[in-house]
């Protein structure tokens, strides 16, 4: 097998119950044992499914203050922030929080239901493809620390009550998460094989230039194979196969350069406003965070300042550390930048957070004349540098690091 990661070449490992293989040279995690990932698979996406309606539809919570009451659902909050004209924030929330989870949930049920009946349909790849892209995009598992955020940030001004769609919320949360930790995405992968590429011979080179990884399904293939075959499809997934990902230096440096340039007006500007007996006030991130500290909630105001101000920084810096060193070629710390480019991956949702919790405020902190919260433009910006950086680490393929401490090290 090759390191999807650092292109090293490995073999196969053999794992038992408990075990975990890891590159030795990128410490990216290769393959984890799994015990049933079918029937667990099938169980959890099932259970989490059940949760989903209600989850969406109920109210999450009310806030009441003195006898007006306030309550919102997810769609609500949702419907809310297309009502106060953010559009493109209340599409992003909505995609994030709804329509990407239940994809992930719905492909996730119909592949572990298609591979117990031993089906080999090419309609599974497609389905198992979106799975495996839409995992980054569902975000519900951020959006419940929002939900959580929002309710320590509002016991102070009103009495604050949980309602059906809270509890339904955590339990899909909790399922959806277990249902990606127990699936085995190499396994579902080599039950879908075709007879056709099961049989391609690989080279028996230990040369990493020999072999072409599916970005996708990690199918090994020989390099030759896009000239002899005459098809730039993987004959397993059909995704387009590249020796490296296309552009992706100029596409990680364009996606970079958008998010430097959002992140002014995003801490900027105000990002909400917040009306009191009709006399508006607006205040921005750091606004917001100041407010926490001064009013003692300095494990609240810590959250909100690692997700909205030192997250987005950290994964700037980062990437383009990542992407001066592979224009200058430098060699040294290679393993350590492997894994703070990992660690980007990982981080780049927690930045939505912010936003989650000011798309709560404004759908439920609506006491009529008494107090009202909207949100203020920075919002719309301060989205733009999450998913462009998300983005940006998305485009960017991490062999290039190897591919330039190799080519100067052969000079
Ligand atoms: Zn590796
Ligand atoms: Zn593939």
């Amino acid at each position: 097998m090759v390191c999807p990661s650092c292109s090293q070449i490995l073999s196969p490992p053999q794992l038992q119950q408990g075990q975990m293989a890891q590159c030795p040279r990128c410490a990216r995690q290769l393959h984890r044992y799994k015990n049933h990932p079918l029937q667990k698979g099938l169980a959890l996406s099932l259970t989490g499914l059940v949760f989903f309606l209600p989850a969406n539809l109920l109210p999450l919570l009310t806030f009441s203050v003195l006898g007006i009451h306030s309550q919102s659902s997810i769609m609500q909050a949702c419907l809310h922030m297309f009502a106060s004209s953010q559009v493109v924030v209340g599409s992003v929330v909505a995609l994030t929080t709804m329509v990407f989870p239940l994809l992930l949930l719905v492909s996730l049920l119909l592949v572990t239901f298609g591979l117990m009946q031993g089906s080999k349909k090419p309609q599974l790849t497609p389905l198992f493809r979106l799975y495996h892209h839409l995992s980054e995009w569902a975000m519900l598992d951020v959006f419940l620390v929002g939900v959580l955020i929002t309710i320590i940030k509002m016991s102070h001004m009103a009495s604050v009550s949980l309602n059906g769609g809270f509890f339904c919320l955590v339990g899909l949360v909790l399922t959806s998460i277990a249902a990606q930790t127990a699936i085995d995405p190499q396994r579902f992968w080599s039950l879908m094989e075709p007879k056709t590429s099961s049989g391609i011979s690989l080279p028996d080179s230990s040369n990493p230039e020999d072999y072409l990884l599916c970005s996708d399904c990690h199918k090994l293939l020989p390099i030759a194979y896009l000239q002899t075959s005459g098809r730039t499809g993987c004959p397993r997934c059909g995704h387009t196969l590249h020796p490296r990902k296309q552009n992706s230096i100029a596409r990680t440096w364009a996606l970079l350069i958008t998010a430097v340039i959002l992140t002014l007006p995003a801490n900027l500007l105000p990002i909400m406003e917040v009306d009191t007996f009709g006399i508006p006030e607006r205040s921005t991130i750091m606004d917001g965070i100041i407010y926490f500290f001064k009013d003692g909630s300095y494990g609240i105001g810590l959250v909100i300042f690692i997700a909205s101000i030192v997250v987005p920084l950290f994964k700037i810096i980062g990437l383009a550390i990542i992407l001066l060193s592979i224009h200058f070629r430098w060699r040294s710390w290679l393993r350590h930048k492997a894994i703070m480019f990992r660690f980007i991956e990982f981080i780049g949702r927690w930045s939505m957070l912010d936003i989650f919790v000011i798309t709560l405020l404004c759908s439920l902190a609506q006491f009529g004349f008494l107090s009202s919260i909207s949100a203020a433009p920075a919002s719309l910006y301060f989205t733009g540098v999450v998913l462009s950086t998300m983005l940006a680490a998305l485009s960017f393929d991490p062999r290039l690091l190897w591919d330039a401490a190799n080519a100067a090290e052969t000079k």
